[in-house]
């Protein structure tokens, strides 16, 4: 089988997200041929390649990057936002501008405020098992499976509140557990069985969302 050709643009971010990329990939290397700049060093032609990974969320104050995404959008055909910065927004919502060198950055949002995504993986950062299902899906077609990452990427912003209001307040919660185990601030606090979220830690990466059995089959369903 010929290997799909997939390009990483990281945007800005931590680089956690590139970290889990190259974890991934050893085990992605009979598939797909990476273009990542840790990997090769070249100047890189948009029109060669029919996937692209962003991650990162985009400055909205950088024009430049702006315009970089719209061009990578004309030539994929596959556009997947990888980590909860790209996705939902995630941590960089925070940032409010005046470091230097770049005082003006104060607005960052999720790539699927600038252009068209086909597939989001949230998570702060996604472990790289989750890159290798998704390949694994996508490679076989299974629509069902990828369904939760369509879904993450028609939606601009998730977070433990919408955990609260969606699934505890309602009474969905069944107090397993997983929002808790996978917040990766530690802003999740189960009392009687029932997450109660420390606001100030929340950083919106919306992870617990997507973990939560209740939460993630609502998405899938179109109700959340
Ligand atoms: S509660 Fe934790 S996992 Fe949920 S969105 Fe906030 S930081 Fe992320
Ligand atoms: S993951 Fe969902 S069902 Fe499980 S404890 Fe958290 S909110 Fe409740």
């Amino acid at each position: 089988m010929e290997k799909l050709r997939v390009l990483h643009v990281d945007v800005g971010g931590c680089e956690g997200c590139n970290v889990s990329i190259l974890r991934a990939y050893p085990k992605l290397i009979d598939v797909i041929e990476l273009n990542m700049k840790y990997l090769m060093n070249r100047e890189c032609d948009y029109s060669e390649y029919e996937i692209a990974i962003i991650t990162g969320g985009v400055c909205m104050n950088e024009p430049s990057t702006v315009e970089k995404l719209k061009e990578i959008r004309k030539h994929a055909h596959t556009i997947i936002a990888f980590g909860s910065c790209a996705t939902f927004g995630g941590i960089l919502r925070f940032c409010r501008g005046g470091q230097e060198p770049r005082p003006d950055h104060r607005n960052f949002q999720p790539i699927n405020n600038v252009i068209k995504v086909d597939y989001s993986i949230p998570g702060c950062p996604p472990t790289p098992q989750m890159l290798q299902s998704f390949f694994k899906y996508f490679i076989s077609g299974d629509e069902r499976r990828l369904r939760i990452f369509k879904v993450c990427s028609e939606i601009k912003k998730l977070s433990g509140f919408d955990l609260i209001d969606d699934i505890v307040l309602p009474g969905l919660c069944i107090g397993c557990g997983a929002c808790e185990l996978s917040c990766p601030t530690n802003a999740i606090k189960l009392i009687d069985k029932r997450p109660n979220i420390i606001q100030e830690k929340c950083i919106r990466c919306g992870t617990c969302y997507i973990r939560c059995p209740r939460a993630s089959q609502l998405l899938c369903m179109g109700g959340g």
